[in-house]
């Protein structure tokens, strides 16, 4: 069956010292590899750092973003092929801050999605409605585009390797939150989808996670969830205390 994976994403936080000394601080307290994939997405400076770090540990380190091409004429970009040669192993991509802040489209993220496995990275692909879109009643219509977009023209085995993270935008760094029903009523329906696009064996292993306002100490509610295979995590990712808790969930 799917393995839940739980992923923080650190935004722009931690120099290296403080991504260093995040990892020594938690590495005894990591839970089985075999109940739960554990992944730090940090700044793109940290992750070397990281990488060493987790060597011989059972931790996935994931980029934040990415170009689509392997090298070129695009000033502070990173190149799928750069974070591949570090040993970097997902990046997450369309994060709904790069959609709002930084022109991530739909299109751009199918691109990425496609490069990144084209090198062998795991895409975590985000996905989600703005609070006016789940007011006008468009939630399932919003991810429903995003979602397909994002995978066009994968085949099918590279879309049972992503990963999809619904994370409502209005739930981000809120502490606002779908009831853990109606996230996985969302995430059902994305699966829905993917089974159309694909096939149902597709949908079945694609692990899609929940992202918005996740903590401590609501999480197990979103992880015995049917659908919900695990979450992405941005505040609570940040102390060690809160990331190990989440693993616990
Ligand atoms: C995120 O950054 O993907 C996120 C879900 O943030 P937070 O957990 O802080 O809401």
């Amino acid at each position: 069956m799917r393995k839940p994976i739980i992923a923080g994403n650190w935004k722009m936080h931690k120099t290296v010292n403080e991504a260093v000394d995040f990892a020594r601080s938690i590495e005894n307290k990591l839970p089985d590899p075999e109940r739960i994939e554990t992944v730090i997405c940090a700044p793109f400076v940290d992750l070397p750092a990281l990488v060493e770090w987790a060597k011989d540990k059972q931790v996935g380190i994931g980029a934040q973003n990415m170009h689509f091409e392997e090298q070129g004429a695009f000033t502070g970009e990173i190149s799928p092929v750069m974070l591949k040669e570090l040993g970097v192993q997902y990046v997450i991509l369309g994060h709904s801050e790069r959609r709002q802040y930084f022109n991530e489209t739909c299109e751009s993220v199918n691109l990425k999605a496609h490069a990144a496995h084209k090198h062998g990275l795991i895409p975590i692909i985000c996905v989600g409605e703005t609070f006016e879109e789940r007011e006008e009643g468009q939630t399932k219509e919003v991810v429903r585009s995003q979602v397909i977009k994002a995978l066009t023209n994968l085949t099918g085995e590279q879309v049972k390797q992503s990963v999809i993270a619904y994370e409502p935008v209005w739930a981000i760094g809120t502490g606002q939150t779908p009831t853990a029903e109606e996230a996985n009523d969302v995430i059902a329906y994305i699966r829905q989808v993917v089974a159309e696009q694909f096939s149902p064996d597709v949908a079945e292993a694609i692990r899609i996670q929940y992202g918005g306002s996740v903590k401590p100490d609501n999480i197990a509610q979103f992880m015995q969830q049917t659908d919900i295979d695990g979450a992405l995590v941005g505040g609570a990712s940040l102390k060690p205390d809160a990331f190990i808790g989440l693993l616990e969930g």
